[in-house]
C-alpha cells in the first residue's frame, strides 16, 4: 500500500499532478481522481445541469422551475415548458371532445381506440366499430 500511494496521480482531467486526490462521482462518468479545482467545477456543472433540464417537445432548456409537469393522460415522462404545455393541453382538450375521425362531438361515452390502429385521441361509437370490423 505505501509504494502505490507514493506513485504520481494526475488528475484525469487537467492532468496536473495531484496531491490531495478528489474522487469523481459515480455519474460523472470519469475514471481515475481529479485535483481540487477540477473536481469543484465539475460539482458546479453537474449541480447546474440538474437544475436545467430541457423542453421535451421542442428542446429548449430552461430552469427546472419554469418548466411544468405533463398531465397524468398525456403519458409522458419528463418537462415541458409553458408555451409547448399550454398547446399540448389545448391539443389534448381538442382530441378530447371530439372523435378523432369523424370530428363528431363526444359525449359521455368514448371509445379509446386500441394501440395497433395508431390513432390518437378518442373515438365515437361508429367509428370504433368500423375501425374494429378492419383492423380487428
Ligand atoms: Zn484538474
Ligand atoms: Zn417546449
Ligand atoms: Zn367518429
Amino acid at each position: 500500500m505505501r509504494l502505490l500511494s507514493r506513485k504520481p496521480v494526475f488528475c484525469t482531467i487537467c492532468s496536473k499532478q495531484i496531491s490531495h486526490k478528489h474522487k469523481p462521482k459515480k455519474d460523472w462518468g470519469i475514471k481515475g481522481f481529479l485535483c481540487g479545482d477540477c473536481h469543484l467545477d465539475k460539482i458546479k456543472e453537474f449541480y447546474e445541469k440538474k437544475m436545467k433540464q430541457s423542453c421535451l417537445s421542442c428542446d429548449v432548456t430552461k430552469k427546472i422551475n419554469d418548466l411544468w409537469e405533463p398531465r397524468w393522460q398525456w403519458d409522458m415522462e419528463g418537462l415541458l415548458c409553458k408555451e409547448c404545455f399550454d398547446k399540448k393541453e389545448e391539443d389534448f382538450n381538442k382530441k378530447k371532445s371530439f372523435c378523432s375521425i369523424c370530428g363528431t362531438k363526444l359525449g359521455f361515452i368514448r371509445y379509446h381506440p386500441k394501440g395497433k390502429w395508431k390513432i390518437d385521441g378518442q373515438l365515437c361509437k361508429s367509428c370504433w366499430d368500423s375501425n374494429k370490423l378492419k383492423s380487428g
